[in-house]
C-alpha cells in the first residue's frame, strides 16, 4: 500500500468536523481505531505483531529476540484539535520505507522494527510520553497510578476500558536490550527547514522542557455587587502573570506559554475563587530555563500578594536537555549525505518526542521534514506529499544503511 493511500486511510480518523483538528485521545475510541489500524497494516504486511506491557503497540521483520534491533516509528495519538502529520507521519513512513526497502530488495540482516508509542501526547492524562516513559522506567508504576484525566478517571482505568491489562504495566529493559537503533521520523514543529531551502534535517537535541501548574487563590462573589477594592481576584494575578511569562520567554530567547487554564467556579457573572493555569516553558539550556520558570514565579508570587491571592506552583513534569547519539547522528548525515540530492542541516528542537525519553537508553536518532508553515499541534499544520516522500526514502536510506551493517 503505498504513503498516499495509508495517508488517506488514517485521515479521517478522530477528526473533529467542527474544528477540522484531531482528537486522538489515548485510549479512546478514536486511539482504538487508530490502534487497529496499525495492526491491520503489520498484518498486511505479514510483520509479528505485538502489544507491550505497556500498550506500546511493535510490527516485526526478523526476530527481535535476536537483538541489535533497528526501530522505527512514532505516535497515533493527537493533542486537541491538532494536526494530522505530528505522529502520525513518523508511522505511515515507517511502513511505507519498509515496502520500499523490499522493493528494493535490500538486503536486510538486523530485524527492523516499527512502533506506534501509546498516549506520546499526553492530552488526557497531563503526562506527554506514557508508554515511553513507563517502558523506560522514566515513569514509575506507582505514578502511572496516580494519573487522572479530565472526569477523574485513572489511567489502569482507562486501559482496562481499552481492553488492556493494566497489571502489567512497568520497565521492559529486556525489550530496550533488544534495540540497537531507534530512529524517529516527524514533521519538523519550527520553520528551520523551510527557511533553510531544505526537505529533510536530522535532529541535534532536544531542548529542556516542563510544565508547571499554578494555583491562584481568592475569593469567589458576585460579579455585581463587589467593590472592586474589596475583591480578592485570582484572575488578576494571573493575567499578570502570562504577561511576565512572555517577557522572561523574550528576554531568554527561550519560550514561555499558558494554554490551559480551570477556573473555579467558572461562572459569568462570578468573581472567580480559584484560578489554576499550567506554565509549559522550554530553552536551549537549562540555565535559561531555570531564568524563566524562576522569573516568571517571582512575577507571580508579586501579582497574586498585590491583589490578596494565595499561589501555589507545583513542577508537574520535566524533561532534561536530550543530546542525540553523536555516533548515530553522525551514521545518518553520512548515509543521506552520499546522495547528493539532498542537503541535511542538523537542528535543535523545542518539542518533547518518544525518541527523546528513549534515548537514556538506546541509540537514538531523529529526521526532520519541511512543515511549510512551521505551525504544529493545529489543524494547519502541514507537510507537501513531496516532502512526505522525500522523507519516506531518506528513512528507507537510513534503514537499509543500519540494518546491514
Ligand atoms: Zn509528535
Amino acid at each position: 500500500m503505498s504513503f498516499h493511500s495509508m495517508w488517506a486511510e488514517l485521515l479521517p480518523v478522530g477528526r473533529s468536523s467542527a474544528s477540522g483538528g484531531y482528537r486522538r485521545f489515548a485510549w479512546t475510541g478514536a486511539d482504538a481505531d487508530c490502534r487497529a489500524w496499525f495492526r491491520q497494516q503489520a498484518e498486511a504486511r505479514g510483520l509479528a505483531y505485538e502489544v507491550d506491557r505497556n500498550g506500546n503497540q511493535w510490527a516485526w521483520l526478523g526476530d527481535p529476540a535476536a537483538g541489535n534491533a533497528v526501530v522505527t516509528g512514532s505516535h497515533l495519538d493527537s493533542v486537541p484539535d491538532g494536526g494530522a502529520f505530528d505522529g502520525p507521519l513518523g508511522v505511515v513512513s515507517a511502513f511505507a520505507a519498509l515496502d520500499e526497502l523490499r522493493g528494493r530488495g535490500a538486503r536486510i540482516t538486523r530485524p527492523l522494527g516499527i512502533v506506534n508509542f501509546g498516549d506520546e501526547e499526553g492530552a488526557r492524562f497531563g503526562l506527554a510520553c506514557v508508554g515511553s516513559r513507563l517502558t523506560s522506567g522514566a515513569l514509575t508504576v506507582e505514578q502511572a497510578h496516580r494519573l487522572t484525566d479530565a472526569d477523574g478517571i485513572t489511567l489502569p482505568e482507562a486501559m482496562e476500558a481499552a481492553g488492556y491489562d493494566p497489571d502489567t504495566i512497568g520497565p521492559d529493559a529486556e525489550r530496550l536490550d533488544r534495540i540497537g537503533a531507534f530512529v524517529e521520523l516527524h514533521v519538523e514543529q519550527g520553520r528551520a527547514l523551510d527557511l533553510s531551502g531544505d526537505r529533510i534535517g536530522v535532529a541535534s537535541a532536544i531542548w529542556p522542557h516542563g510544565r508547571w501548574r499554578f494555583d491562584f487563590r481568592g475569593e469567589a462573589n458576585h460579579a455585581g455587587t463587589t467593590r472592586l477594592a474589596d475583591r480578592r481576584d485570582p484572575m488578576l494575578g494571573y493575567a499578570e502573570t502570562v504577561l511576565a511569562a512572555r517577557r522572561e520567554a523574550e528576554l531568554a530567547g527561550a519560550v514561555a506559554t499558558f494554554g490551559k487554564i480551570a477556573v473555579e467556579p467558572n461562572g459569568v457573572n462570578a468573581i472567580p475563587s480559584l484560578v489554576r493555569g499550567w506554565l509549559d516553558s522550554r530553552a536551549a539550556d537549562q540555565a535559561s530555563l531555570d531564568t524563566v520558570v524562576s522569573g516568571v514565579e517571582k512575577a507571580a508570587r508579586e501579582y497574586a500578594a498585590a491583589h490578596g491571592v494565595d499561589l501555589d506552583v507545583v513542577r508537574e513534569s520535566f524533561t532534561p536537555v536530550v543530546e542525540f547519539d553523536h555516533a548515530l547522528r553522525d551514521e545518518l548525515a553520512r548515509i543521506l549525505g552520499s546522495d547528493t540530492e539532498l542537503r541535511v542541516p542538523v537542528l535543535g528542537t523545542g518539542a518533547g518526542h518518544d525518541a527523546g525519553i528513549l534515548s537514556g537508553r538506546v541509540p537514538t536518532a531523529m529526521l526532520f521534514v519541511r512543515n511549510p508553515t512551521g505551525v504544529s499541534h493545529s489543524p494547519a499544520e502541514s507537510a507537501t506529499e513531496d516532502d512526505c516522500v522525500a522523507g519516506v526514502n531518506a528513512l528507507a536510506d537510513v534503514l537499509e544503511g543500519l540494518a546491514r551493517t
